[in-house]
C-alpha cells in the first residue's frame, strides 16, 4: 500500500525531508515547486513507512487503502504526476542549514506579522541556533491568514497553527500582540532592540477593477467578505445583502472558490465550523441560489487549483455548471496532447466532466463563465446589474491575454464580490514598489530604489513575492529570507542592538496598555476552544478586540 497526498496538501514540504526513499515531488529546490498546486508520492517507489503522514501538518496524506471516498481520485492524480515527471531519486542525506557558531553570539530578530510566512521564518530561525525572536501582530490573536483567511470549511488547513504553537512554546520567542508596528513602535526603534527586522505583513489591499459603479452598495471585495465570515475584528460590522437569488464573483482563483462555497453551503454545516456566528445568522437568511464566477480568460487559464476544483464538484446539494461550449477545440487538443502537464489535464478533465454532467436540479448552483470582463456596475442607489464584455484571447509575451470583442451582455444581480487578488501596502519607513505591490528585495533582503541593500531589513511571504501560493509555499520562501539574514549576521553585517529584551518589554508595556503576550493569547485560545466544545465546534472566535483583551487579562 503506497501513501497518497490529497486535497489539503499545503505544499510546505515537511513530508519531503522525512521520506527515506525520496519519492515525493516536486521538492522545494525543483524548478516546478513554486507553481506546484500540490505535492505527489510515487506509488511505485513508496515503501509504506508512513513517515510523510506523520510529518504532514494538515493531515493531507493517507494510505491508498484508507482514502475516503471523496479523495479516491488522488491515487490516480499522484500516479499521473510521475508518468509525466519520471522519478529520479537522490537519497543522499539532505544537508540541514548550518547552525550559527558560538562565536557569532546571540541573534535577536523582530518579526512583524504572525501569519504563515512569519511563523515559518521564526521556525527556521529557531533551527539556526542561539536566536531570540520578538513577534508582533496588530491584533490580539496570532496566525494572520491561517486564522482570518482560510475558509472555515477547511479546518485541516488551519492545522498549521497547532504546529506553530507547539514549536513556539519556548522562552526564546516572545509574542507582542495588539501592537501596531509603525504606530506603537517605529521601525527605527525596533532596530535598537534587535539585529534585524523581518516584515511578513502579507498583502492586505484588495485588487480593484476601476470600472463605473464599483463602489455602489452591494459591490464588495472578497477580502472583506472572507474577513467578515472569519470573524476578523475590523470587519465584524460589515453588511452583506444576501437577499437576491444571484451573487456574482469576479475572478476564478481559490479565493473565488472559497467564497462560492460559503455562499452555497448548508448553513447547518457551516454552523459546526469556527465561522463567525454573525455570518451564520446572515447566511441562514440568504436567498442566494446561484453564484456566477466570471473569468476574463478561458478554461485553460483558470486561476483555481485542481484540488479545490475537484472538491467543488463533490459539494452536496450544489451543481457545478460549465457550458459545454467552453469545452472547445483548444480544450480537446490539450486533453489529447500527451505533453499536457498533469495539473492542466486534471483541471480540463474535471471541467469536461462538469460540463457533461450539467445541472442535476440541485437547490444551489455554482456557474462558471469564461472570457468575460465586467465593464460597469449599474443600479439605482445599489447594485442591480453588471455589464460584461465578451473577450477573445490573444497571445502575448506574457501568455494569452483577454481582449474585449464587440459582444456584450448584462447580468442581473444584487451582490458582486471582487476576488481579483490582493496587493501589499507600504510598510512605514521601508522601501515600497507600488507597481508590484511589494517591498523590493533580493532573496528577502530589502533593497532601495537604487537596488542597494538596506541593512537589517528583510521580508517574507506575500509582501516579498506578491499574493501567490498556498500556506506551505511560505516555508521555502521564509527559509530563503532566513538564510540571507543569518549569513549577514555571521558575516558581521548587522548592527548589534543597543538595548535588551526586557527594555523592549518595558517600552511596549508603557505604550501599549492592552498588550497581549503568549500567555494572554493562550487564555483567549482556551476560552475560544471551550466555548466551541460546548457546541461541538472547534472554537467560537472572539470577534471584538476588547473581549480578547479582557479574556487575556483574566489570569
Ligand atoms: P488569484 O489566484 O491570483 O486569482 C485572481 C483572479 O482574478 C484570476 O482569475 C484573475 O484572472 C482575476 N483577475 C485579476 N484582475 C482582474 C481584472 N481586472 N478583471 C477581471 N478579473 C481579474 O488570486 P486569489 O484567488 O486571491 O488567491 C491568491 C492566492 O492565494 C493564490 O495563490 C491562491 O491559490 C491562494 N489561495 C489558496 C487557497 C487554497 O488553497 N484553498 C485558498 C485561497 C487562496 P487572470 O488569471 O486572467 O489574471
Amino acid at each position: 500500500m503506497a501513501f497518497v497526498i490529497t486535497q489539503r496538501c499545503c505544499n510546505d514540504a515537511s513530508c519531503v525531508a522525512e521520506c527515506p526513499v525520496d519519492c515525493i515531488r516536486p521538492r522545494p529546490d525543483d524548478p516546478g515547486f513554486a507553481t506546484a498546486e500540490m505535492l505527489h508520492i510515487d506509488p511505485d517507489t513508496c515503501i509504506d513507512c508512513g513517515a510523510c503522514m506523520d510529518a504532514c501538518p494538515v493531515g493531507a496524506i493517507y494510505g491508498a487503502d484508507e482514502l475516503p471516498v471523496d479523495l479516491l481520485r488522488y491515487a490516480e492524480i499522484n500516479a499521473a504526476y510521475f508518468q509525466h515527471h519520471p522519478l529520479d531519486t537522490d537519497i543522499s542525506a539532505a544537508t540541514a542549514p548550518a547552525r550559527l557558531s558560538r562565536e557569532a553570539g546571540r541573534l535577536r530578530v523582530a518579526i512583524v506579522g504572525t501569519g504563515p510566512a512569519a511563523c515559518y521564518a521564526a521556525e527556521h530561525l529557531l533551527g539556526r541556533g542561539d536566536v531570540e525572536i520578538e513577534m508582533f501582530d496588530r491584533l490580539p490573536a496570532p496566525w494572520g491568514l491561517a486564522r482570518y483567511g482560510v475558509a472555515p470549511d477547511h479546518p485541516e488547513t488551519r492545522g498549521v497553527t497547532a504546529m506553530f504553537a507547539s514549536v513556539f512554546n519556548r522562552d526564546s520567542i516572545r509574542f507582542h500582540l495588539n501592537v501596531d508596528v509603525g504606530r506603537d513602535i517605529s521601525h527605527t526603534e525596533l532596530l535598537e532592540y534587535c539585529h534585524a527586522v523581518i516584515y511578513a505583513v502579507g498583502a492586505s489591499a484588495d485588487g480593484r477593477l476601476h470600472i463605473p459603479g464599483e463602489d455602489l452598495p452591494g459591490s464588495h471585495s472578497a477580502t472583506e467578505f472572507v474577513a467578515w465570515y472569519n470573524g476578523h475584528p475590523d470587519y465584524v460590522d460589515r453588511h452583506f445583502d444576501l437577499s437576491g437569488e444571484r451573487a456574482v464573483i469576479i475572478g476564478n482563483g481559490n479565493v473565488a472558490l472559497d467564497v462560492a462555497r460559503v455562499l452555497t453551503a448548508d448553513p447547518d454545516h457551516l454552523a459546526r465550523t469556527d465561522i463567525a456566528d454573525h455570518a451564520v445568522e446572515v447566511l441562514r437568511q440568504s436567498a442566494i441560489r446561484e453564484v456566477l464566477l466570471l473569468g476574463r480568460r478561458g478554461l485553460r487559464q483558470a486561476a483555481y487549483t485542481g484540488p479545490e476544483f475537484l472538491a467543488l464538484g463533490q459539494l452536496p446539494g450544489t451543481d457545478v455548471v460549465i457550458d459545454p461550449a467552453d469545452i472547445d477545440d483548444d480544450v480537446a487538443a490539450a486533453l489529447s496532447d500527451p505533453a499536457t502537464d498533469p495539473t492542466t489535464r486534471l483541471k480540463l478533465t474535471l471541467a469536461k466532466e462538469y460540463a457533461a454532467r450539467g445541472a442535476t436540479g440541485a437547490s444551489r448552483r455554482i456557474d462558471f463563465r469564461f472570457r468575460v470582463t465586467p465593464v460597469a456596475l449599474d443600479g439605482a442607489g445599489r447594485v442591480e446589474s453588471l455589464h460584461l464584455a465578451h473577450n477573445e484571447l490573444r497571445e502575448s509575451p506574457q501568455g494569452p491575454v483577454a481582449v474585449a470583442t464587440e459582444r456584450t451582455s448584462t447580468v442581473e444581480t444584487s451582490l458582486v464580490l471582487r476576488a481579483v487578488g490582493y496587493r501589499g501596502v507600504p510598510v512605514p519607513d521601508v522601501p515600497f514598489d507600488p507597481g508590484a505591490g511589494i517591498v523590493p528585495n533580493e532573496r528577502g533582503r530589502v533593497v532601495d530604489s537604487a537596488g542597494t541593500v538596506v541593512p537589517g531589513v528583510y521580508v517574507a511571504g506575500w509582501i516579498k513575492r506578491g499574493a501567490r501560493g498556498v500556506i506551505g509555499t511560505n516555508r521555502g520562501d521564509a527559509e530563503q529570507t532566513v538564510a540571507a539574514l543569518v549569513d549577514d549576521f555571521a558575516a558581521g553585517g548587522l548592527v548589534a542592538p543597543r538595548r535588551d529584551r526586557d527594555d523592549l518589554l518595558a517600552l511596549l508595556s508603557r505604550r501599549c496598555p492592552n498588550l497581549v503576550d503568549r500567555s494572554g493569547w493562550s487564555l483567549i485560545d482556551a476560552a475560544e476552544r471551550a466555548n466551541g466544545a460546548a457546541l461541538d465546534r472547534p472554537r467560537v472566535k472572539f470577534t471584538r478586540v476588547q473581549d480578547m483583551v479582557a479574556t487575556a487579562r483574566a489570569r
